[in-house]
């Protein structure tokens, strides 16, 4: 009884790894990655994804704008076609499975395909791209980005997607320093006089010296982003790989923040705009009225006379 116990707790925690596995080669890993399967994990890894067994996850989906519940089945890829006869060398197709997700609320559908070698399960395509899913993430202000920000942060994501890391930082850093850049510019049209000094200071002393500007996340973690500083050859590609995910989140909470700051710029100078159209057109009216009353027989005159 112990023993068979003990056979199942087993059988769960290698079936749980080997989802877990499956799992982060469909949303994690990136075009042209993937897992070994020389070995009973990764041909189990293999047998899961193949038969779509890796149970319901949640992923951002670019429909709903927001993490959702997907679920996943099998999509067979038929190799069928003229010339497939027996023996001839057409007929020994590679082996190209796909698998088809599906968002639970608006049945938005992910595709990713892999291609098996004989020691090698490997993910060749996948849409939408990991690029459209995390500038998904943008909540919707993507369309508002500044075209150059936009441009580098596509190649920084593309980059991390296949797997080039220090590639990739190389742009979220531009993109970075120039939003640190935009956030002293505010500070200066804001009345506030320009940092001295500001052109030679370090990436993390130039937070510390916006902390009214920048979000507070970012203030507080102001050490993490002296990395910044360094050159990209002194990063290691693991350095640069954990720190990318971290460095897109802030860069991407902060976008939002800009982008929240220039709505909220235009609705105040509508509304000012609105309250002075207000305001004049009331003190117009008093001014035809207030002489109206005085004398209701010849307002034209009343008016020009007011005036
Ligand atoms: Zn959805």
């Amino acid at each position: 009884m112990t023993k068979d116990t003990d056979h199942e707790a087993l059988h769960r925690e290698i079936n749980a790894k080997a989802a877990f596995a499956a799992k982060n080669l469909l949303l994690v890993k990136g075009l042209y990655d993937g897992i070994e399967i020389n070995d009973d994990m990764g041909r189990l890894v293999e047998a899961k994804l193949r038969a779509a067994s890796v149970g319901t996850f949640d992923c951002y989906c670019i429909g709903c704008k927001k993490e959702t519940p997907f679920i996943i089945s099998a999509m067979p890829v038929v190799h069928s076609g003229g010339g497939l006869r027996g023996g001839n060398a057409l007929a020994q197709p590679p082996s190209v499975f796909a698998v088809r997700s599906v968002c639970q609320r608006d049945l938005k559908t992910y595709i990713y395909v892999f291609e098996k070698s004989k020691d090698r399960l490997t993910k060749i395509g996948q849409t939408p791209s990991v690029a459209d899913i995390s500038f998904g993430e943008l909540n919707g202000i993507e369309g508002t980005l500044d075209s150059l920000d936009r441009k580098e942060l596509g190649k920084a994501i593309g980059l991390f997607a296949h797997d080039a890391a220090s590639g990739a930082f190389v742009y979220l850093r531009r993109v970075f320093e120039r939003m640190i850049r935009r956030a002293h510019d505010r500070r200066i049209e804001g009345g506030t006089p320009a940092i001295e000094d500001f052109d030679r200071m370090r990436v993390d002393e130039k937070i510390k010296a916006l902390s009214a500007e920048l979000p507070d996340r970012v203030v507080k973690n102001s050490a993490v982003f002296s990395v910044l500083s360094a050159g990209i050859h002194e990063l290691a590609d693991e350095e640069c790989l954990t720190l990318f995910p971290v460095l897109k989140a802030v860069i991407f909470q902060m976008l939002e923040e800009e982008e929240h700051k220039r709505r909220k710029k235009i609705v105040e100078r509508e509304t000012d705009a609105a309250f002075q159209a207000l305001l004049s057109k009331s003190s117009n009216t008093a001014a035809r009225e207030l002489p109206a009353t005085k004398s209701p027989d010849s307002k034209e005159g009343a008016c020009r006379e007011g005036i």
